[in-house]
């Protein structure tokens, strides 16, 4: 298994390869660049089907930690930790407890947090090895909610500051009577929905089950459409909230909105989309910059001398580097997720 050659590797500062036969953990840490800082990024619990499998998720997962956390004004670099194994079969506390060493071992070079199959459970257990832990403790408030360690509603807080931002930007109004499009009524794209409610939007929601669509219903008064219809809407704005890969070639052709603002990863199937929308004046909020609220939440929840409304401004000031975006795209004539990729590199590339 080729490392400093994979098609991934892009110049990662540190990869390392932990295994322990008795905890039966195998596992990867990826650190990406620390010119900005110690690197964060979750932990992914996931059933790879071999090594190579994992080492590419990875790689590729903690580059792009990189850019988010430059994106997100946070004095941190990227990385990302996988295990290898089903969450639902393989984790005992044992394997926790062998992660937390592992993570230990790079001396703070990275921390750790939660991600796909990795519970804030599991951090509590990796935490009794090692103080390079996020995610563990929770004390400050977004939205009203109390601080449980789930980044969500700093996520949506983010991804609704955003939103209205590319409105503002693209359409010139508030969100007073805009129609929005969300798809995935889960963690985050409930909190999106009850946002845009309050400033006064229009809601069309869907989700492939059938709860948080009634809920939005319910109590938000949205209409509820079919999830194969989301993106087809005459709406002002569309917000995935669900998987990756959403904006496809067989979706952005039928995409009336002239917004795309929403909280996923990985949004557009392919970089190249991102061009194609430039040139049909659609204005695409890049996924990682919009979706940053949960970082700067976990960024926050571990500093000793933050407050509530330190992690709101900061968490506000999303609005403002899209607001960067969008202006630069707009002079220079390109993609704005090509224009986020640059900025994002001349700010990692300066050690800080
Ligand atoms: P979630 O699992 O709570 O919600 C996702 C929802 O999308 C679920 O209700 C699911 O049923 C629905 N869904 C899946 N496929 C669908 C489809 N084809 N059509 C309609 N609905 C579909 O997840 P979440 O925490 O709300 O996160 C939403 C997205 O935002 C994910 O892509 C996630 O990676 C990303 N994100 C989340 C956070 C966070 O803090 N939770 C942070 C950054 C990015």
């Amino acid at each position: 298994m080729a490392v400093f050659d994979h098609p991934e590797f892009d110049k990662h500062e540190h990869v390392a390869f932990y295994h322990d036969e008795e905890a039966g953990l195998s596992a990867i840490i990826a650190v990406h660049n620390t010119n900005l800082g110690p690197a964060l990024g979750g932990c992914r619990m996931w059933p790879y089907i071999n090594s190579s499998e994992a080492l590419t998720d990875v790689l590729r997962l903690s580059k792009g930690m990189t850019y988010k956390a430059a994106m997100a004004n946070l004095n941190l670099g990227g990385g990302k930790s996988v295990i290898i194994g089903d969450p639902r079969k393989a984790k005992t506390p044992e394997m926790m407890t062998a992660m937390g060493k592992f993570v230990d071992s790079l001396g703070g070079k990275y921390f750790t947090a939660e991600d796909s199959g990795i519970a804030v459970t599991d951090l509590q257990i990796m935490a009794e090895e090692s103080e390079y832990i996020a995610g563990v403790k929770a004390q400050y408030h977004i939205a009203g909610e109390k601080p449980d360690g789930n980044p969500a509603p700093s996520t949506a807080y983010g991804v609704f500051v955003g939103l209205r931002e590319a409105v503002q930007y693209k359409l010139n109004r508030d969100l007073q009577g805009v129609k929005v499009a969300i798809q995935g009524m889960g963690h985050v794209g409930y909190r999106l929905a009850k946002h845009l409610k309050d400033a006064g939007a229009e809601l069309f929601v869907t989700d492939i089950y059938p709860e948080g669509v009634e809920r939005a219903v319910t109590e938000l008064g949205a209409t509820a459409v079919a999830p194969e219809e989301i993106y087809t809407l005459d709406v002002d704005v569309v917000a995935p909230c669900a998987m990756g890969a959403s904006i496809n070639d067989e979706t952005l052709p039928t995409i009336k909105a002239k917004v795309i603002a929403g909280a996923a990863n990985n949004q557009l199937a392919r970089e190249e989309l991102g061009d194609i929308l430039q040139q049909q004046g659609i204005l695409y909020a890049p996924d990682y910059v919009i979706n940053a609220g949960g970082v700067i939440d976990i960024y926050h929840q571990r500093m000793e001398s933050s407050s509530d409304s330190a992690m709101r401004e900061h968490i506000e000031r999303i609005g403002e580097t899209l607001n960067e975006i969008f202006t630069r795209a707009d002079k220079e004539q390109k993609a704005t997720n090509r224009v986020a990729n640059v900025i994002a590199e001349e700010r990692f590339a300066i050690k800080g």
